[in-house]
């Protein structure tokens, strides 16, 4: 019997987690996912899922080399050619263009339901994933060179690593008493499906208003996920609305760009909050995806940024095991905090300065948020790098996103 069950235990099977142990297994470490309830991996025809991401390239690849985009593809993924950013009551706007970059599109929007399940199929056939649900953890011990999770009914888990990527409340980061710089945004996302009259276009819209942006993300050929940003009034507002003014509302606000919208099924609203871990790591535990970090959604990076966390610790713990070194070593996984946590915090900052220049009513911001959208349309080098950030191009990626040929055999 080894001194651990596992190398890996990861608390949460979200898209980042159930990423996580998938890769993990993959790439030959014995893994325990723990999670609160296996997620459905199938519903009603006709059905939505209110929650829907936004994918780049780099997402696109992690989730083909997990072996979950098929299952996701036959599932249902709308590939985006086009996004169209303008400004309310301006002249500012900025347009992209798959085509403009060789590119078949600028990224995917899926339903989150369609990620999970795809990654838990992928997971229920892979041996090297234990699957425990339903366990509640009520204390973390360290031991030398790993760590133990104490679950409730007396149970112990023992695994050299233990990998938080149980979203923003994390239990796990909770109980390694590793603190959170934290802000709320005093905003609301209002999600939903809605139905459009002259199709989406395969175009991904983005209008800003005073009040936060509006968000039309393409699904299928004829509906948008909206994510509508505002005020927590007025996000109450808008939610508790009868359908027909809030269609009026909503085809007011998207400038009736793709006709009218109607609203199809429930209307949820989320608060946004800009939330990040003082610390990723501490010997035997890592932190990732919404655990680790929590940003605002109008560019639709959040979940992009947790799948590259999971490859980069991925890759970390298996140069770590070349090196013949103690996976929940503070040396190996600070050095998964230092290639990650720079880069989600410049993210995330950027995520924050936009949202501060264009949800504000001042008028020497409404001037150079017009003449900034211009000038990025006019300037093809400034709207290519706006393209590739899209892509989730420009940093230097994991091993699990990159094309199969740029992976050398026995490459870590
Ligand atoms: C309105 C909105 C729109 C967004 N749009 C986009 C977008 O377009 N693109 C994008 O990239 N991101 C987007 N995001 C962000 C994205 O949704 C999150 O970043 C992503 O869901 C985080 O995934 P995660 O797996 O880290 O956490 P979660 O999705 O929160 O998953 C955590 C998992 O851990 C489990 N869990 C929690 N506690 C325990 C426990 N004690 N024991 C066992 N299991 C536990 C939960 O059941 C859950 O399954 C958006 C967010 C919002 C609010």
């Amino acid at each position: 019997m080894s001194a651990h069950d596992f190398d890996i235990a990861v608390v949460g099977g979200g898209m980042v987690g159930a990423a996580l142990a998938l890769g993990a297994a993959h790439a030959g470490f014995r893994v325990a996912l723990l999670e609160r309830a296996e997620p459905p991996l199938e519903w009603p025809p006709g059905s939505h899922d209110l929650r829907v991401s936004a994918l780049t390239r780099a997402s696109q690849r992690i989730l083909q080399n997990l072996g979950a985009w098929e299952a996701m593809a036959a599932a249902g993924v709308t590939p985006y050619e086009r996004m169209q950013v303008w400004e309310a009551r301006g002249l500012g706007e900025i347009r992209f263009d798959a085509a403009d970059i060789g590119e078949p599109d600028l990224g995917h929007i899926v339903e989150n339901r369609v990620v999970v399940a795809a990654l838990w199929q992928a997971l229920r056939r892979e041996d090297g994933v234990e699957i425990l649900l339903q366990r509640e953890i009520e204390a973390i011990d360290r031991e030398a060179e790993g760590a133990a999770l104490q679950l409730a009914g007396g149970e112990t888990l023992r695994a050299a690593l233990l990998a938080g990527a149980d979203g923003a409340r994390s239990r796990l980061r909770e109980l390694a008493g590793i603190g959170l710089t934290a802000r709320d945004y005093d905003q609301h996302a209002l999600v939903a499906t809605v139905r459009a009259e002259r199709g989406n276009q395969a175009t991904a819209w983005q209008r800003f208003m005073p009040e936060g942006p509006l968000a039309l993300l393409p699904l299928g050929r004829d509906r948008f996920s909206i994510v509508w940003t505002s005020g927590p009034a007025r996000a109450a507002e808008l939610q508790a609305l009868p359908a027909e003014d809030f269609d009026c509302e909503l085809t007011l606000a998207s400038e009736r760009c793709c006709g009218r919208l109607a609203l199809e099924g429930d209307r949820a609203l989320f608060p946004l909050r800009l939330q990040h871990a003082t610390a990723y790591v501490q010997p035997g535990l890592a932190l990732l995806g919404d655990a680790a970090h929590v940003i605002h959604p109008l560019a639709g990076q959040g979940v992009n940024l947790g799948l590259l966390d999971a490859g980069v610790l991925i890759d970390t713990l298996a140069e770590a095991r070349r090196r013949g070194e103690p996976l929940g070593a503070l040396g190996v996984l600070r050095r998964y905090e230092r290639a990650r946590k720079g880069h989600n915090l410049a993210v995330q900052m950027a995520m924050d300065a936009f949202k501060h220049l264009f949800c504000n009513r001042n008028p020497a911001l409404h001037l150079l948020r017009n003449l900034g959208l211009g000038l990025a349309d006019r300037v093809p080098p400034l709207r290519r790098g706006f393209e590739r950030v899209a892509l989730g191009e420009g940093i230097e990626l994991p091993r699990l996103a990159r094309m199969p040929s740029d992976c050398p055999e026995g490459a870590d």
